[in-house]
């Protein structure tokens, strides 16, 4: 395509990145003007002289072509890192098939107009004697004082609240601050984790740590510099190697990003970066508003901080030396954005890596196959932590058969070696943590006779039986009262076909009177905070056993569990998807690995009806060699991915008929630009979930060995859409894996 009019995103430093805006590319400028590139223009009635970024071409532009001005310059040289991120942008919208303007907003850190908002806590310094503070403003009926000092015998506030508690302007708190009967922290949540653990020694690497970390350093200095895996059983001491490896791009005048999968479950490793770094670190977290975000995003680039870490979001923090960017628990589905551009964390870690020469480690004790594979090819450098950290065993695993169970009149959800282990720990004065994996269809409400399963009328999902009896959609918040006769059938045999948390609270509290439970699932976690405080109490001691849900195996370390019990281990097996064994795999693995990471060797109890599932033995045995040898040979067979790329276009209308005809219509498309049948295209079939809030979902799978050629099929199915008038309501996106 001739390139005779570019499309410009204004920096974002001096407008708000809402469109780009249309220029004309002078000929001279026309080879060194490429999607990413610097570029000046006149902006403005008055033709001042700004800069911006090219985010794509047209020779079409919907302006009068009289009124459009011309690029000025093509500034040398990509530097800034928001020139390297609209880069990243452009490389996201081709590879996952979303708009420039889409990936702009998910790379570039969006500029709020509001003003400066910083975390700021004020508390009582404590120099002086309250009452005598008290009396003094009494005396000079400093009652707006008085108020704020009230405010504050309850302990440290976070500066919003106060002011709205004491209804005093910043003013009062500063002037008081001067006297110094109180300070304002603007690190409130370093100071926080910072007290919890203060007393704990800085961390000296094993053996096995410091081999892991020399293997990695001399990959990156002295060989390929490949994107590194750190392959380390549970409770080998992952985080450590990162820190150290952290260390070294700090050392070096970089920065490094650490990217988590929620901050809210993971907040012990942030807890490690702040003890290790102080205040040379950030973190993000969902919690943030748009202008807290900006903020943290702006101490980035101005080197204020050197190390952020955060969810997936994280990855675009702009730091002006990138040296590093790790992905922990890099199998979390949490690193898959859900929203356009569906992109892929590692994946685009490694881009951003390749475009700033920073390196990037993942990390897992159950790595995705995707990531391994990439290691066992040669693409990535990987590097092994056998043992746990401190001469900790691994847990000794035990499958349990169900059936067997059943066989012997025990219909309850718990075995009888699961009481009895249960019984010892309670007994000894040790913790239990009881998973309960509830992918797939725990809670749902079946029909006995006729098998008719009740599901929500806008999704197409099976409605979750609650205590109070409603039965409740998890998706779109539908509720319904329960149901005693099946709608289908009549019969009166229709109840919970499993088990939710609720349940599981229930049966377990009934079984051990004595035990002091704490639950942890969507609805116990709903308040401000509601995971730290469960996760604190529990590591406190304030509870016996915890039940949860996928939640609760995130890479928590509880020194004080010696038992884990996983409930149902085979329900995520039945899910639609070639990755079922690798979910299960990796949810029963980490479940397992929560055992014995203190003083006490740990037990894990899985609880199963299929004993002999691989994903299972293998989780069971913590062997990841296994399971991974098994998930291939059964990958390369049906050649899905990694063996093979695969595409998944996914359609979704109101109007079920349309969307069906649109997505046969793109099926017929594929047929015809793929003559010999080399993509393996599948469908259009219903998605897992046919229908989501009303909308009905459709989705076609292209596989192809080649993840170019998959890419090159949706560019152009992307513009068959656009040509095609009959899309206007039906929505695509695409998902490659
Ligand atoms: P992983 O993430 O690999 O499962 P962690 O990083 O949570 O393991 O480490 C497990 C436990 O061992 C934690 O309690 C951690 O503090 C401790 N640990 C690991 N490495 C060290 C070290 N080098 N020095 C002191 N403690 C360590
Ligand atoms: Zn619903
Ligand atoms: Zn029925």
């Amino acid at each position: 395509m001739k390139k005779a009019y570019a499309e410009v995103i204004v920096d974002i430093d001096h407008e708000k990145l809402d469109r780009p805006f249309t220029y004309r590319i002078p000929g001279r400028l026309a080879d060194e003007c490429v999607i990413g590139c610097a570029v000046t223009i006149p902006f403005g009635s008055s033709d001042r002289l700004i800069s911006g970024y090219v985010v794509g071409f047209t020779d079409r532009p919907d302006l009068d072509e009289e009124k459009i001005k011309e690029i000025s310059a093509v500034t040398a040289g990509i530097e800034t890192a928001e020139a390297r991120l609209v880069q990243l942008a452009a490389w996201m919208s081709r590879r996952y098939g979303s708009t420039m303007i889409r990936a702009m907003k998910t790379v570039v850190p969006v500029r709020k107009r509001t003003k400066a908002v910083t975390e700021k806590t004020v508390f009582l310094t404590g120099d002086q004697p309250f009452e005598d503070i008290a009396a003094r403003y009494a005396a000079k009926r400093c009652s707006a004082k008085m108020r704020v000092l009230n405010a504050l015998s309850g302990g440290a506030m976070d500066m919003a609240a106060l002011k709205e508690a004491a209804g005093v302007p910043v003013s009062v708190i500063r002037s008081m601050e001067e006297e110094g009967v109180l300070r304002i922290a603007v690190t409130e949540v370093y100071r926080r984790v910072t007290e919890e653990g203060a007393a704990a020694p800085p961390d000296v690497l094993n053996d096995e740590q410091q081999r892991a970390c020399e293997e990695i350093r001399r990959e990156w200095r002295e060989g390929a510099g490949r994107p590194a895996l750190l392959r380390g059983v549970t409770g080998s001491g992952k985080t450590a190697v990162y820190t150290e490896l952290v260390a070294d791009a700090i050392r070096e005048g970089g920065q490094a990003i650490v990217l988590i999968p929620e901050i809210a479950l993971t907040a012990q490793t942030v807890y490690r970066f702040v003890r290790r770094f102080g205040d040379r670190v950030s973190f993000l977290h969902s919690r943030l508003s748009g202008g807290e975000r900006y903020d943290q995003m702006k101490a980035a680039r101005k080197g204020d901080i050197s190390v952020m870490v955060g969810p997936r979001s994280a990855l675009f923090t702009p730091f002006p030396h990138l040296r590093l960017i790790v992905v922990d628990e890099e199998h979390e589905e949490s690193y898959h954005s859900e929203t356009m551009p569906r992109y892929y964390a590692q994946e685009v870690a490694v881009r951003r890596g390749e475009l700033e020469g920073a390196h990037v480690l993942f990390g897992s004790a159950t790595p995705s196959v995707g990531t391994e594979y990439l290691v066992r090819c040669g693409a990535y450098f990987g590097s092994v932590l056998h043992t746990r950290f401190g001469g900790r065993t691994l847990p000794d695993a035990r499958i349990i058969d169900m059936r067997d169970e059943l066989q012997k009149g025990n219909r309850s959800i718990l075995s009888d070696e699961l009481k009895a282990q249960i019984r010892a720990r309670l007994d000894r004065g040790e913790q239990v943590m009881l998973f309960l994996n509830r992918r797939g269809y725990a809670g749902s409400v079946t029909c006995r006779s006729c098998g008719h399963v009740i599901r929500c009328p806008h999704c197409d999902i099976s409605l979750t039986r609650h205590k109070n009896g409603r039965l409740i959609c998890h998706y779109c918040g539908y509720e319904s009262p329960d149901v005693r006769a099946c709608p289908v059938c009549g019969s009166s045999h229709i109840g919970g076909l499993s088990v939710g948390t609720e349940q599981v609270e229930d049966i377990v509290q009934a079984a051990f009177p004595d035990a002091r439970i704490l639950r942890m699932d969507l609805d116990t976690t709903k308040g401000k905070d509601g995971h730290g405080r469960i996760l604190k109490c529990f590591r406190e001691g304030g509870a016996d056993i915890l039940i949860g849900t996928q939640m609760i195996v995130k890479g928590h370390d509880f020194p004080r569990v010696t038992l884990v019990g996983v409930l149902l281990a085979d329900l995520s097996l039945s899910e639609a998807d070639y990755r079922s064994s690798e979910r299960t795999f990796q949810l029963v693995a980490q479940a397992v690995g929560r055992a014995g990471r203190g003083e006490r060797p740990g037990q894990a109890l899985i609880q199963t009806y299929q004993p002999d599932h691989f994903a299972i033995r293998a989780a069971a045995a913590q062997d990841y060699e296994l399971f991974y040898n098994e998930e291939m040979a059964y990958r390369k067979l049906l050649q899905y991915p990694p063996e093979g790329g695969m595409l998944a276009i996914l359609g979704s209308s109101p109007d079920a008929k349309l969307l069906h005809t649109g997505m046969e219509f793109l099926r017929k498309y594929i047929d015809r630009i793929d003559p010999h049948g080399r993509l393996m295209a599948i469908g259009p079939a219903p998605q897992s979930i046919g229908k989501l809030k009303d909308q009905y979902r459709e989705v076609i799978y292209v596989r192809h060995k080649m993840t170019g050629v998959l890419i090159g099929a949706k560019d152009r199915i992307e513009s068959y859409i656009a040509a095609n008038s009959g899309f206007r309501t039906i929505q695509i996106q695409f998902d490659f894996s």
